[in-house]
């Protein structure tokens, strides 16, 4: 914290980086770090990976990011200028796709605030709490610790609770006695909480209501005694219904609406992957299943993963896997 203390007050040329695909936790605790740090007068550069979903376009300061993806010179001449680069919400460097190069190239002093489970050891400093609810959380932790409180304006608040009802799914999971402690402060800083439910939950065009419906209708399949259900999208589906990035967020979890289900898998065919969501409820661990079959991780309730197999290959494997991971004991104990 004393090295933080003291790195924080130099002006200096900042890059805040973050996951590939964002999130609402990546940008809002993006983008509320940035806006801090330029209070203090560093010269700050957002970086993503790619692009983020429409929704978040209300998003303070959003703007002025950096996508990796269609400026990569912009975005690798950032991080080579960088004195300081901050890591937020990922754990491992291939979650930035090709600037985890950069980051390992640079002398910039890198710190990485993170909550999901085992981060590699690639920053300076590492603030990991996996019982955070958030990055949004951690970040404002940090910027109590470090005397920054009252440089977190109503904006500022605005970006840091929606990492938090993002990643708590509105206050239903993940959450810790601290969380609702910072709701209260940010609301007190002059947040708008309805503002923002509305915008973030209230927003969905009728093209992703629909296809919600398609999803729901034609492509679930509940495997009842496994208390897990499946729903997946092909090319086809991805075509007809012109599906854009921040579509189908969300929909994997409508599964778990339904009694008794335990695990929810979600499974797209992209481009040139096959991309699976998982989440579950209680001490069912997809993180561990998506690390263990499909070269990916996250948090133990939510998870997500990818695979070079087809799209019905990867259904194979997935029911497959389904008998040998849910635990059997619950099977008998339904009501
Ligand atoms: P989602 O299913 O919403 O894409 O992601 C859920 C969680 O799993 C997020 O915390 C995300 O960081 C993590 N996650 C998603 N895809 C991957 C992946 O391919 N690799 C890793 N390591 N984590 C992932
Ligand atoms: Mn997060």
């Amino acid at each position: 914290m004393d090295t933080l203390y003291q790195l924080i007050r130099q002006p200096a040329r900042v890059v805040i980086v973050t996951h590939k695909n964002p999130d609402g936790d990546a940008l809002g605790s993006t983008l509320a770090l940035s806006m801090v740090l330029e209070k203090l007068r560093h010269q700050v550069t957002v970086v993503l990976p790619n692009e983020y979903p429409p929704l978040f376009n209300f998003l303070p300061g959003i703007d002025k990011v950096i996508i990796g993806e269609f400026n990569p010179e912009d975005a690798t001449g950032a991080f080579e200028k960088a004195d300081v680069i901050f890591c937020l919400d990922f754990n491992s460097l291939d979650r930035i796709d090709r600037f985890g190069l950069d980051v390992m190239a640079s002398n910039a002093t890198k710190i990485l605030i993170d909550h999901h489970i085992d981060p590699e050891p690639f920053a300076d400093h590492i603030i990991s709490k996996t019982e955070a609810s958030s990055t949004a959380e951690l970040v404002y932790d940090l910027l109590v610790d470090l005397s920054l409180k009252s440089y977190i304006d109503a904006q500022v608040a605005e970006c840091l609770y929606t990492g938090i009802l993002m990643d708590t799914g509105s206050f239903r999971y993940s959450t810790n006695p601290r969380v609702f402690e910072v709701a209260a402060e940010l609301k007190r800083i002059g947040m708008d909480d309805y503002g923002l439910q509305i915008r973030l939950f209230n927003s969905m065009t009728e093209k992703q209501l629909k296809l919600l419906g398609h999803c729901l209708v034609n492509r679930m399949e509940l495997m009842s005694e496994y208390h897990t259900g499946i729903i997946w999208l092909d090319k086809d589906d991805y075509k007809t219904w012109n599906i854009g990035r921040g579509d189908t967020e969300g929909i994997v979890n409508y599964i778990l609406l339904v009694r008794n289900m335990k695990m929810a898998v979600f499974i797209s065919e992209q481009q040139n992957v096959t991309k699976l969501s998982f989440r579950s409820k209680g001490n069912i661990n997809v993180q561990e299943i998506c690390n263990t079959y499909f070269n990916g991780g996250g948090h133990r309730n939510a998870a997500g993963g990818q695979s070079k197999a087809s799209l019905a290959d990867t259904l194979k494997k997935v029911k497959e896997i389904i008998p040998l991971t849910m635990p059997t004991h619950s099977l008998q104990h339904e009501s």
